[in-house]
C-alpha cells in the first residue's frame, strides 16, 4: 500500500501562517518536497526528526512526480509545500495528473494566499461599499502568455481590486495597462515585497506615476505583490459608505433589524 500526496499551501511566508491542518501534515509526514526559498522555514520547523526534505527549486517537473511517487512507496504522508495557496500559479494540475495515472491518491489543502498577505500587511482592504465588490487574481505575460480577454488592460477596465501576481519586473507593463484602461495618474498602488516574512516585508506605496521609480529605489525586483485599487487609503478618507452587514437598519440571520422596514438582503448572511 502506498501513501498519500498531500499539496500543502504553506501561506506566503510566516511559519504562523500555514492552517493548522497543513501544519499537521508536516508533522506528520515520511518526506517534504518543498518549493523555494519562501517556504523552507515552515518546511524545517514543522518537519518531525528523520523526515527527507528536500527542495525542488533545481527540480524539473518530472523529477518532482518521480519524486512523490518514490516516497510515497515509502512513508504514509508525503507533503508537496508550496508558497500561498497550491491552486495559485502552482503548477497543480501538472503534478497530480501523473499520480492520478500511477494510482496514487493525493489531496490538496489551501493556503492563504500572497495577495490576502499583502492587504493585510498594508492594512488595507480588497472590498469596500460602493467602491469596489470585485477582486480579479491576475498576472502580466512573462513566459506564459495570457490567454485571450484576459489581458490586464482588458480586465483594469472594471476599475476594481487587481491584485497582480509574478510581474514586479514588468511593472512598466503594469502601469502601461492601466493607464490604458482610463485609471487616473494618481491613482493609488501598492506594492508588498516579502509580505508576512518577520523583518523582510517591505511595503510601497505609491500612485500609477511614481510606483515604478519608489520600487526601483527600494530595490524591490522580486517576491512581490502589486494591488492596484479604489479602495487604497480608505482608512484615512473623510467619507465612507458603512457596510450593511453592521447597520442597525440591516436584518440577517443573525440579527433583527431595529428598523423593520429595513431592507434584507439574503446573500449577506454568511459575512
Ligand atoms: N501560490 C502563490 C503564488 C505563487 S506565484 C500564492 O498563492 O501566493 C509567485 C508570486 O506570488 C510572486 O511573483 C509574487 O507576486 C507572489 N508572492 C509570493 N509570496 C509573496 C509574498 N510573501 N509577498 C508578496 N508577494 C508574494
Amino acid at each position: 500500500m502506498s501513501g498519500k500526496i498531500w499539496f500543502v499551501g504553506a501561506g506566503p511566508g510566516d511559519p504562523d501562517l500555514i492552517t493548522v491542518k497543513g501544519r499537521r501534515l508536516l508533522e506528520e509526514s515520511g518526506a517534504i518536497l518543498y518549493a523555494g526559498s519562501l517556504v523552507d522555514q515552515a518546511a524545517t520547523r514543522y518537519a518531525p526528526a528523520g523526515c527527507e526534505i528536500r527542495d525542488s527549486k533545481d527540480m524539473t517537473l518530472d523529477e518532482m512526480t518521480g519524486w512523490l511517487l518514490d516516497q510515497a512507496i515509502r512513508h504514509a504522508t508525503v507533503v508537496r509545500l508550496q508558497t500561498g495557496d497550491p491552486g495559485l500559479y502552482g503548477a497543480l494540475i501538472e503534478m497530480t495528473r501523473p499520480l492520478t495515472a500511477a494510482g496514487i491518491d493525493w489531496a490538496v489543502v489551501p493556503g492563504v494566499s500572497s495577495a490576502m498577505a499583502s492587504v493585510a500587511a498594508a492594512g488595507e482592504t480588497l472590498t469596500l461599499p460602493e467602491v469596489t465588490q470585485t477582486v480579479i487574481l491576475t498576472r502580466v505575460a512573462g513566459r506564459t502568455p495570457m490567454p485571450e480577454g484576459e489581458d490586464l488592460e482588458a480586465l483594469a477596465c472594471h476599475h476594481c481590486t487587481l491584485c497582480i501576481y509574478l510581474s514586479i519586473t514588468l511593472l512598466h507593463e503594469v502601469t502601461r495597462a492601466l493607464r490604458a484602461a482610463g485609471w487616473a495618474e494618481d491613482a493609488p498602488i501598492l506594492v508588498v515585497q516579502k509580505a508576512s516574512w518577520p523583518g523582510e516585508e517591505k511595503i510601497i506605496r505609491g500612485t500609477l506615476a511614481d510606483i515604478k521609480g519608489k520600487c526601483q529605489a527600494e530595490k524591490v525586483g522580486s517576491q512581490a505583490m502589486i494591488v492596484a485599487s479604489p479602495t487604497l487609503g480608505a482608512a484615512h478618507w473623510k467619507d465612507l459608505a458603512r457596510s450593511k452587514l453592521y447597520d442597525p437598519a440591516f436584518t440577517h440571520r443573525f440579527r433583527r433589524a431595529i428598523d423593520h422596514h429595513a431592507n434584507q438582503d439574503p446573500e449577506n448572511t454568511h459575512e
